[in-house]
């Protein structure tokens, strides 16, 4: 069935006339939508209205089929509705809470270090779940439209989010829309593997999200090791589209680098900082996160500590961001697809 959370307001408020509906009933649906409240729950509807957009779209898009509370993070798993799990991360901060999404069910980047991609791609979210993993989580929480729990969304779950370029650039539309959930576009962050075409496109929309680039490694030698997707998107072109982006939208780049033996090393942070001088963006470092099936390792807390002084000392910003989420397998890399089997009710893991 289609979702509701799946039409931006235009599309709505058109069903709404098509249905022979007034046009106000498309903001009492919207109302109830980003409530993330079912039909049922609406009082305000009528039966007619009801009956009528039942029948044709389900009104949410996700369920939180668990909750995993770690001690300075929490993980749900979103049961979409068929079948597909996804994984998505709540973080509060001390300048606010943030959500991390997925954007896709797996993967199909195959990044030596990262837990998404194990099973390859299973298929892209839409919009709508999308939107509807922010508005579980804002309703779960005691958020209400205008009084969100959540202040900042992190496109950094499951998923390459340029890899499904139209669903994520129609749910940032929506999310930053005032007559969606309004959120500010710096208060938004889209992280690639560097897709350098869609990395243009996207500054081209104008819409103005913060750009995160995984980097990991300062040459293409030891990035494609890493990251196959570098073979095809080799790091001059990575770091070319990155400042074409930064030119359109004015916005700081963030270049994140998880430190791992193969990429730590002097002469790596080296080059690193001679690929990064003079340019305006922020590195954030981070501890890369076990992966079990991925056998990889981070570093030392002292090695980390020197990496940041070293790029500090040439003049690049950085900082080591605080991996959340370790103890409940909820941090970077660490997110997973699953599938909710229909006949056992739960074969996969949960
Ligand atoms: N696909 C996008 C966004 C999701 S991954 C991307 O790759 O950018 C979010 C971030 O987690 C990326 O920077 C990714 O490189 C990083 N990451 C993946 N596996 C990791 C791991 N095991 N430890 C630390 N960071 C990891
Ligand atoms: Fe995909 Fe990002 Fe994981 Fe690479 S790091 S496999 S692009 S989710």
């Amino acid at each position: 069935m289609k979702l509701l959370q799946d039409l931006d307001f235009n599309e709505l408020t058109r069903e709404v006339i098509d249905g022979g509906f007034p046009k106000y009933r498309a903001d009492q649906l919207n109302d109830m939508r980003l409530r993330n409240r079912d039909y049922s729950e609406a009082n305000n509807l009528p039966k007619a209205v009801k009956d009528y957009f039942s029948a044709r779209y389900a009104a949410r898009s996700v369920r939180i089929l668990e909750t995993v509370r770690g001690k300075d993070a929490e993980k749900y798993l979103f049961l979409l509705n068929d079948g597909n799990i996804v994984e998505g991360v709540f973080m509060p901060h001390n300048y606010g809470n943030s959500l991390c999404i997925s954007t896709q069910v797996g993967c199909r980047m195959g990044c030596v270090f990262c837990a998404s991609g194990l099973n390859g791609l299973i298929r892209d979210l839409s919009a709508g779940e999308m939107a509807g993993e922010v508005l579980a989580v804002n309703a779960l929480k005691g958020g209400t439209p205008s009084d969100r729990v959540i202040n900042n969304i992190v496109l950094m779950g499951s998923g390459e989010p340029l890899d499904n370029y139209d669903n994520v650039v129609k749910f940032l539309k929506m999310i930053t829309d005032p007559k969606g959930l309004n959120f500010g576009a710096r208060n938004i962050a889209l992280s690639t593997s560097g897709l350098s075409e869609k990395i243009r496109k996207l500054a081209d929309e104008k819409i103005g999200v913060v750009l995160s680039v995984s980097l990991h490694a300062p040459t293409d030698e030891q990035r494609s090791a890493l990251m196959p997707v570098n073979r095809s998107n080799p790091i001059s072109e990575v770091m070319a589209a990155a400042d074409y982006y930064f030119e359109k939208t004015g916005r700081r780049i963030i270049v994140e680098y998880a430190l791992t033996e193969q990429n730590s090393d002097d002469e790596s942070i080296k080059k690193l900082i001679k690929l990064l001088k003079g340019r305006c963006l922020h590195v954030n470092l981070i501890n890369l996160n076990y992966v079990k099936e991925r056998g990889m390792n981070g570093l030392g807390r002292k090695r980390v500590e020197r990496i940041a002084k070293m790029l500090n000392a040439a003049g690049i910003g950085a900082t080591l961001r605080r991996s959340m989420g370790n103890d409940i397998e909820g941090a970077c890399g660490q997110l997973r697809n699953k599938y909710l089997s229909e006949k056992s009710g739960g074969e996969n893991g949960i």
